[in-house]
């Protein structure tokens, strides 16, 4: 019986796993500039967490949750999204105890039943960042600034940073009533999703892969309360300070329940129908909301995975061991299996030890992974205790004393 992976869960492969990797650790060095550490956080959480903080009515949370019973009756999910989880570490932990401002970062896999296709998996890898007990424009500012900076970083030039507020407690309650007056007076040209969320969650329709665009262009506009006016409008200034491409779209209204004020969106055209990869916002009430204290923060994730399929486009290609250790025969692999690990202690790159196989089988395989030398130790190598080394590129081969092999392939 041959076991097959799950639908929507993939192995991640050399050499596109090497651009994860490379992704992953730039983004870190990025984190560690803006000042944010990395917290991790469980992969399974009690499921109530993110039905309260995400929201019972998003299609996350309604559809798309691996939820299950585990053997002792309790209710558990696999993680959709970072941020529940990551608050309510800050929460349980008392993050906040010394001072409420604290930034974080984190790497990891989330979990969303999704019907799979191009660049839209059920296991999928985010990056993601928390700023908590700021509530100024400069946090949103400094996290939209930081998404462009890793992603710059990793080298992605090709894509466009869309913002919006949705308001907050004060003048997001109006403008929903408006928008459930409109979308009532229209019902019956409506979705069925959308009928539905006029009570649930009417702002979701604004961004209905079907009713959205008509919607959008006909539905009365938001207006900001003077907090919210001023927030957004020095939001926006101090962005440009930082030199981060953007425009005001009104359509990002995000899926989500938490959010407030501030979200953004970053797309490209480049990866196709699948084209958002990253988004995030602003959200003032929900630590207060999960038992919390009112600490404001906000918050982005991007998606790793998209951001790979674009980078593996330009990726260089992997570039294998320097090394490669062939030994001819039974008597001499143990003395070519030392050398391989004193190459490898000194901090040579360096592969080898295929002594089942013929020397010129060893020879084809230390071309195949790439190897740029190959150290050949046959029966005379070993009486003149010098290792045969071959320069695999132009087959030029030169005699080098056991001794000096690891200096001189260090260089
Ligand atoms: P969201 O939490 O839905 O705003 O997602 C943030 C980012 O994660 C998106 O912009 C995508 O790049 C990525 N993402 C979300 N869902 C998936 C998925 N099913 N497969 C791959 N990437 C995803």
């Amino acid at each position: 019986m041959k076991i097959q992976s799950i639908r929507g869960f993939r192995d991640i492969l050399p050499p596109q796993s090497g651009i994860f990797a490379s992704f992953e650790a730039k983004a870190r060095e990025v984190f560690a500039r803006y000042g944010y550490s990395e917290i991790r956080v469980p992969t399974v959480e009690m499921k109530e967490l993110f039905v309260k903080s995400t929201g019972e009515t998003t299609d996350i949370v309604e559809k798309e949750m691996y939820a299950f019973e585990d053997a002792g009756g309790r209710h558990l999910a696999l993680r959709p999204e970072g941020t529940p989880g990551v608050v309510r570490a800050y929460i349980e932990n008392n993050l906040h105890a010394q001072d409420p401002r604290r930034k974080f970062f984190y790497v990891g896999s989330m979990f969303r039943a999704e019907r799979p296709q191009a660049g839209r998996y059920r296991e999928f890898e985010q990056i993601g960042m928390e700023y908590f007990g700021n509530a100024h424009p400069a946090a949103d500012a400094e996290s939209i600034a930081l998404l462009a900076s890793v992603l710059s970083a990793a080298g992605l030039t090709d894509f466009r940073a869309d913002i919006n507020s949705l308001g907050c407690a004060q003048c997001r309650p109006v403008y929903r009533q408006n928008l459930i007056a409109f979308l009532n007076s229209r019902k019956d040209a409506l979705c069925e999703n959308c009928k539905k969320r006029i009570e649930t969650n009417p702002m979701r329709a604004l961004d209905c892969k079907t009713d959205g665009p008509e919607l959008f262009r006909t539905a009365p506009a938001q207006e900001f309360c003077p907090g919210c006016a001023e927030h957004f409008a020095a939001v926006q200034s101090l962005l440009k300070e930082t030199g981060t491409p953007f425009e005001v779209n009104r359509a990002v209204v995000r899926g989500l329940d938490y959010y407030s004020r501030t979200v953004f969106e970053f797309r490209s055209s480049a990866i196709g129908a699948q084209d958002a990869i990253a988004g995030g916002g602003r959200y003032d009430a929900l630590v207060g909301s999960m038992g919390g204290p009112q600490v404001p923060a906000i918050g982005w994730a991007l998606g790793a995975d998209r951001v790979v399929s674009l980078l593996e486009k330009n990726a260089a290609p992997q570039s294998g061991p320097g090394v490669f250790v062939v030994s001819m025969e039974e008597a001499t692999h143990r003395t070519a299996f030392r050398l391989l690990a004193q190459l490898r202690a000194a901090g040579v790159c360096a592969d080898g030890g295929a002594f089942a196989q013929s020397m010129k089988a060893q020879l084809r395989a230390a071309d195949r992974c790439g190897a740029k030398f190959a150290v050949i130790i046959g029966g005379d190598e070993m009486q003149k205790r010098a290792a045969a080394l071959k320069n695999l590129q132009t087959g030029e081969q030169k005699e080098i004393p056991f001794d000096d092999l690891p200096s001189i392939l260090k260089k």
